[in-house]
């Protein structure tokens, strides 16, 4: 993978980070600690470069989740970003603004799945054929997938 720009952020755009230089091993993870920390069934993280990774407006908060750990968040919208311990920095795959190639590449600590999260996606499926006329209707607080100037739009107090 050659050097490139990547960025990515919170959801309200009050954490934003850019980071130059080659990621490593996109990952899952099925720790009880990551389920809690992302609300989820599992964390997915890739490690960032540390010294090339950049927070270009508020930096996150963090809470220390054990002697060795820091788990990062927006503290203004609750967004999972950061996973910091001894080994390095991993970021939040989920919060990149361009993650088509951050498939992750290994599963850890897969003794402590959920029973059934290999099921999950064995479920049906629905989609709203109305979907993407009704996003139109939506007025979004969302920070877009990309830089922005001035944010937020919207005379929303950060
Ligand atoms: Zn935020
Ligand atoms: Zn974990």
């Amino acid at each position: 993978m050659t050097d490139r720009i990547r960025t990515g952020g919170c959801q309200c755009g009050a954490v934003r980070f850019r980071i130059k230089g080659e990621l490593g091993r996109p990952s899952i993870c099925h720790c009880r600690m990551c389920q809690k920390q992302f609300g989820g069934f599992f964390s997915a993280l890739v490690t960032v470069p540390e010294s090339e990774l950049e927070w270009t407006r508020t930096a996150p908060s963090y809470f220390q989740s054990s002697v060795n750990v820091k788990r990062g968040f927006c503290a203004n919208c609750g967004t999972p970003l950061a996973y910091l311990h001894p080994g390095g920095l991993e970021i939040a795959i989920g919060t990149f603004d361009n993650r088509s190639d951050l498939a992750p590449q290994i599963q850890v600590n897969y003794a402590a799945r959920l029973p059934w999260v290999t099921t999950i996606f064995d479920q049906p499926t629905y989609d709203d054929p109305d979907f993407y006329s009704k996003q139109e209707q939506i007025i979004s607080f969302q920070h877009p997938d990309h830089d922005t100037a001035h944010w937020p739009e919207h005379g929303l107090k950060l």
